[in-house]
């Protein structure tokens, strides 16, 4: 495995964007959320796979970033960069410490809300090796300055280093080795077109299908020593939002289950039991998704219901709701967002054990 530094400023999570850390804050109460929980860095570790032939799924992408890759190596020059776009818990972080293992190169780890000016990205890059992969997680949250620097530097492979101050700076032109970046985004449509433009190659992570959270579940026992049947595996993989770092997560919490009750194998009935005690139901819904569709069905009689009341009535803070429920629930196909506002469907109220009215569908 090649070198791994992790860049990381003291103020490194952005905890200035006071909204997005509320947010991050309510997500890291949630077994279900797919952000990472401050306890979990470690043991997600163990569970990355070094080689692309270990990631699961994602097989077209796959197929592309081993040509891309086996083409780099072949002309014998670090490949253009990279960009990583979907959900987060997919597997960015993974696939670029892939890239850099493959190519059997040193990777630096940092993200956007980690450089809080362009300075601080100038001395990172000033001190890449030749062939380093430079990862930027959250690249869309960049400061405008560091962006600009950023540009310069993956297109020309220099740096503008100002010396001095006011009238009489200048800026000397540093030029740096050949490097990749692997930027990750959430948020594609954030990124500015010019940053976007710098990328040769841009891929799109998608939810996995539960066959795939299947075999990845089994590839994360094996490495955990859990010993699990396969309709434990399947159990799990439904409940898992198409999410890999769920399916850890919730693979982690069946282990402590299994361990408290001295199980050499685990079962359905172990997933079952484990995960009720986390209220985490059939359909991978907890707590705050359920409190959202009984609301919109037994207080507004199946909608439509604007956001703000549907807020209110679960006592959960809108942008909440709207990014961090709605999403999986619109997914699933237990909600529908019309003009109008939110609209339970047929699903949602059989979900409840509800008979849902005969004219659910001219809702929306
Ligand atoms: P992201 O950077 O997109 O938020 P990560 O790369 O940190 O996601 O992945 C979260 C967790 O899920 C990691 O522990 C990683 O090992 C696991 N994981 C993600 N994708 C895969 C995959 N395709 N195969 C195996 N494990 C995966």
């Amino acid at each position: 495995m090649g070198r791994i530094t992790r860049q990381v400023s003291d103020q490194s999570a952005g905890l200035s964007e006071g909204t997005r850390m509320g947010q991050e804050q309510d997500e890291s109460l949630r077994m279900v959320s797919a952000a990472p929980l401050d306890a979990e860095p470690v043991s997600d570790e163990e569970l990355r796979p070094h080689s692309l032939q270990g990631f699961i799924g994602q097989p077209r992408l796959k197929a592309q970033l081993e040509l891309f890759l086996q083409a780099a190596q072949k002309r014998e020059v670090p490949p253009d960069h990279i960009l990583l776009a979907g959900p987060p818990g997919l597997g960015k972080t993974t696939l670029a410490m892939i890239v850099a293992h493959e190519l059997g190169v040193p990777i630096r780890i940092t993200s956007g809300p980690a450089i809080q000016h362009a300075g601080d990205l100038a001395s990172i890059l000033s001190s890449l090796e030749v062939g380093e992969v430079l990862f930027i997680d959250e690249i869309h949250r960049l400061p405008r300055a560091a962006e600009e620097l950023l540009y310069i530097a993956m297109e020309d492979f220099r740096v503008d280093v100002m010396v001095g101050k006011g009238p009489g700076a200048s800026s000397i032109p540093l030029s740096l080795p050949r490097f990749t970046v692997i930027g990750a985004t959430t948020r594609e449509g954030m990124l500015p077109s010019p940053l976007r433009a710098r990328f040769g190659f841009t891929a799109h992570l998608d939810f996995y299908p539960c066959e795939e959270l299947e075999k990845l579940i089994e590839r994360s026992a094996a490495v955990l020593g859990i010993d699990i049947t396969a309709l434990a595996c399947a159990q799990l993989s439904k409940r898992s939002r198409g999410t890999p770092r769920i399916a850890n997560r919730l693979l982690r919490r069946v282990r402590d289950w299994a361990v408290v009750h001295d199980l050499r194998q685990v079962g359905p009935e172990d997933v079952e039991a484990a995960l009720s005690l986390y209220q985490i139901d059939s359909e991978g819904l907890d707590r705050l998704d359920l409190a959202v569709i009984e609301a919109i069905v037994r207080s507004f009689g199946g909608g439509p219901v604007g956001l703000n009341n549907l807020s209110a009535m679960v006592g959960e803070e809108s942008e909440t709701v709207e990014t961090v429920c709605e999403p999986y629930l619109v997914r699933e196909g237990f909600l529908v967002r019309t003009p109008k506002g939110r609209v339970a469907t047929q699903k949602a109220w059989s979900h409840l054990g509800l008979e849902a009215p005969e004219d659910v569908t001219k809702l929306f």
